[in-house]
């Protein structure tokens, strides 16, 4: 698409108002039917092609804002994705970030963990994973499996070898506790955080995985795993649900973002990643005195 002027103002004034929508930070008055996976804001079918432009101006404007994160090397950003099989969360990462440098970013896809991972406690991994100062971190997946599949797949937690005594029932609520301090210390320490669950439907999922087995070109992404698990939908329902009101906070908010229309979850992506990037304040490092008399002297040898 052809580049336009930027009016950053006025992108940052919409991504506020919009990402506010879907934003929760208090988790105790949250209820996730109280979240339409279809819902697509203002935005009709027909404001496709006007939706389609917005989220290319997003685009624009992460950018921007990322070169502003990493000239200042002081601030990381966290981005967290979780979501069902379907719910598109590789797609809204390679859109939102498709402007973005590259070396700015970086992409970690958690899977089962590995003998190696399940010898530590289970931020071990994330932690190391996590963004450098002037970086964005992705995180596909993330420690919240810890008592999203864990907790729905209780014979997970028996692999994890831990002490006997320390399984309780109490353990997702302890999870999540440890999960909160987490976020927060690594706030304090400079790490913007933001997570978003892809709130998909049921039916949609279903007729995504139809797609998967009838288009050759995506039969590739069909798991029958992946169908198995439909059968355990509500009980991750009430693993999500019971996630986000313990671990939503003013530090590490979660957007609860519709995801039966794969543009508008790309919407409020970027929206919600523009407007926790905006509440930093980023600036370019000023130009010092002593930097100025170097660049001067720099363009006097040059012309000489
Ligand atoms: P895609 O299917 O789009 O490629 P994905 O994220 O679903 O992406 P998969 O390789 O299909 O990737 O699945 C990864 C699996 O790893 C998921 O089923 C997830 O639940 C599982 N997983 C991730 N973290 C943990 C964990 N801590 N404990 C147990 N299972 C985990
Ligand atoms: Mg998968």
């Amino acid at each position: 698409m052809a580049e336009r002027p930027l009016n950053l103002k006025r992108i940052l004034k919409e991504s506020r108002r919009l990402a506010a929508r879907y934003r929760v930070f208090r988790g105790s008055s949250f209820r996730l039917k109280h979240v339409d996976p279809a819902d697509t804001a203002e935005f009709t079918d027909e404001d496709k092609p006007r939706a389609k432009e917005a989220l290319a101006r997003g685009v624009q404007a992460l950018a921007h804002l990322q070169e502003k994160l990493y000239a200042q090397d002081s601030w990381a950003l966290l981005v967290v994705f979780q979501a069902m099989d379907a719910a598109g969360k590789d797609g809204a990462i390679k859109h939102v970030m498709s402007g973005v440098n590259p070396e700015g970013c970086q992409v970690y896809s958690f899977k089962a963990p590995s003998t190696e991972e399940l010898d530590h406690d289970f931020l071990w991994r994330c932690a190391k994973a996590l963004p450098e100062r002037g970086r964005i971190g992705i995180f596909n997946r993330s420690y919240y499996e810890e008592v999203l599949v864990v907790r729905v797949h209780p014979e997970l937690l028996q692999r994890q070898k831990l002490p006997r005594d320390l399984i309780t029932k109490r353990i997702w609520k302890e999870r999540c506790q440890d999960i909160r301090a987490f976020e927060r210390h690594i706030a304090r320490s400079g790490v913007a955080i933001v997570k978003f669950f892809l709130h998909l439907s049921k039916k949609e999922q279903k007729k995504r995985f139809l797609e998967r087995l009838d288009l050759p070109e995506k039969n590739w992404k069909f798991s029958e795993a992946d169908v198995r698990e439909r059968e355990y939908w509500n009980d991750y329902m009430n693993a999500y649900e019971d996630a986000i009101r313990r671990t939503a906070t003013r530090y590490a908010p979660w957007y609860v973002v519709p995801a039966d229309n794969k543009w508008f979850t790309r919407i409020i992506v970027a929206t919600a990643i523009i407007d926790t990037l905006a509440a930093l304040d980023l600036q370019f490092p000023k130009v010092t005195g002593e930097k100025k008399r170097e660049l001067a002297r720099a363009r006097r040898s040059l012309l000489a």
